[in-house]
């Protein structure tokens, strides 16, 4: 398969090109090989994406909320009849085995694409009746170009997760792929062209932060929503409160996971698996902290190391490999620091820990254990598959471990006492909550963090509250009533 896009960025309609712009390698993260070549977008590109979206905007909002909503259908039906081609993309820019990507990406935007087209003609207001027969009506305007910025572990979902709500309520978006994974945007900007969007409505500029940050900057961006690190999250928040934007900022996490002698230890430790190591552990919500009851820790461990020995590690377009590579050699060196800051502080490296001795970017499932909530690798988001598995008492003692952290992205809970389960969850302090499973993510549900973990919630009916602006109009039916 030919990996090269016909240029680097997608612009009312079309490919265009600006080869000033500093070039952006793409590389297949199991071999590290480069398998496309694209430039940052220089000014003039961001001033014609810019220009582009304004003008779709307007055409676009001028339709009925039928209307767009069909066009969103048509371009679900598109990404799931071209499911495994845009996964064989996923796979070369994320590393990710085709066993996930063929499930989790192109078939997940093209939910979020169906959800958000059904909901497109249900977007409506309120009347308010007030005295003697006058009223007030409120409408749900759009809010004009909307800005979507990516991470590069979802690529396609996230692209579908920010466009479909936004086009849904009559917006137009610009969206920048994460430079580490920016081929299958482009694939989804043909799409909709080819559903029936009119050019400039979904436009794909490539770049670095800067690229990023100029639009942010723009007067005519009405509200970015943003999928990074926390890092990234505070300087595009401080930017876009400079234009008093509107916001969504999906970020980090460093997430708990309570397993209590109660549970059924079978579950809590495919949880844990998939919690920490699906996608070779790069997913926000994963809950890396798993602290388990004291009586069962051994158990747990032993069933843990068990089931790690089925991880099939490889060739991620091998369909039974259910392991791939890190995104980069970036992300790897990172992941390689924390796992030498977790023996260095003591840790016990219960298994894994290595990369592996083969070309591309893997690492090991990792598991450390006798882990303390001061140790670096319990407080900071790692982004890679290290597990961290802390011993506890008590309820009362865990919750407050568990809240005792800047982020509050998602938590879990594995226990078989009912009342417990949601007292547990009712007293995290997290965006999303898990009893008796983990990282479940459906488009019918609001997704989002508390603290630090960001502001906003996407998914859901509650993202159409994110992508448009409440007007209200004041009908008198009398005559008007002035002093003098
Ligand atoms: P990152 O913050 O480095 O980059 C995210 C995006 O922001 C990239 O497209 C990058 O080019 C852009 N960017 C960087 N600096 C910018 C600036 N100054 N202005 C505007 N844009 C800028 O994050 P990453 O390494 O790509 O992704 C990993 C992070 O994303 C992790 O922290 C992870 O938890 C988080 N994440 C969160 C969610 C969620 O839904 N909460 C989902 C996936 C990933």
């Amino acid at each position: 398969m030919q990996f090269q896009p016909p240029a680097s960025h997608f612009i009312d309609g079309a490919y265009v090109e600006d080869a000033a712009g500093k070039v952006i390698e793409v590389i297949y993260p199991a071999t590290g090989e480069v398998i496309a070549n694209l430039h940052s977008a220089t000014p003039k590109i961001v001033e014609q994406a810019l220009s582009s979206a304004k003008s779709a905007q307007k055409e676009w909002a001028a339709k009925t909320g039928t209307e767009r909503g069909r066009i969103l259908r048509r371009a679900a039906e598109i990404l799931r009849a071209r499911n495994y081609d845009l996964s064989v993309i996923e796979t070369h820019d994320t590393g990710r085995p085709i066993q996930e990507t063929t499930v989790a990406d192109a078939s997940a935007g093209a939910d979020a694409l169906d959800y958000f087209a059904g909901l497109a003609g249900m977007l409506t207001g309120e009347h308010i009746p007030l005295p003697n027969g006058d009223f007030a009506y409120t409408i749900r305007e759009p809010l004009g170009v909307c800005l979507g910025i990516g991470a590069w572990n979802y690529p396609i979902q996230i692209a579908c997760t920010k466009a479909a709500p936004a086009l849904a309520c009559g917006n137009a978006m610009i969206f920048k792929p994460s430079e580490t994974t920016p081929l299958s945007a482009l694939k989804l900007a043909e799409i909709f062209v080819e559903a029936g969007a009119p050019s400039g409505t979904f436009n794909v500029v490539q770049g670095y932060g800067d690229v990023g940050a100029a639009f942010v900057a723009d007067h005519r961006v009405a509200k970015v929503t943003l999928t990074g690190s926390v890092r990234t999250g505070r300087k595009v928040y401080a930017s876009a409160a400079d234009g008093m934007k509107h916001v969504t900022m999906e970020l980090g996490g460093k997430s708990p996971m309570i397993v209590f002698d109660d549970a059924d230890l079978d579950n809590a430790v495919s949880g844990a698996i998939l919690g920490n190591f699906y996608s070779s552990g790069q997913i926000c919500s994963n809950g890396t902290r798993v602290f388990v009851q004291k009586g069962i820790k051994s158990e747990f461990l032993q069933l843990l190391s068990a089931r790690l020995e089925g991880a099939n590690i490889g060739d991620p377009m091998d369909p039974k490999v259910n392991f791939g590579p890190m995104v980069s050699h970036r992300q790897m060196e990172i992941v390689r620091g924390y796992i030498q800051k977790g023996v260095e502080e003591g840790a016990r490296l219960v298994c894994g820990g290595k990369q592996l001795d083969r070309p591309g970017f893997y690492l090991e499932p990792t598991v450390f254990a006798e882990v303390s909530d001061e140790m670096t690798i319990a407080r900071e988001e790692i982004f890679g598959p290290v597990m961290s598995v802390l011993d506890f008492d008590t309820e009362e003692e865990v919750i407050v471990r568990a809240n005792a952290s800047e982020f509050g992205l998602a938590a879990g809970v594995f226990t078989r006492d009912l009342t417990r389960a949601h007292r547990v969850a009712q007293k995290f302090e997290a965006g999303t909550c898990y009893v008796n499973t983990y990282n479940i993510a459906a488009v019918e549900a609001p997704f989002g963090g508390s603290k630090l973990s960001g502001v906003g919630r996407e998914n859901s009916k509650l993202a159409l509250n994110h992508f448009t602006q409440t007007k209200t109009i004041y009908i008198s039916l009398n005559d008007v009533r002035a002093p003098y």
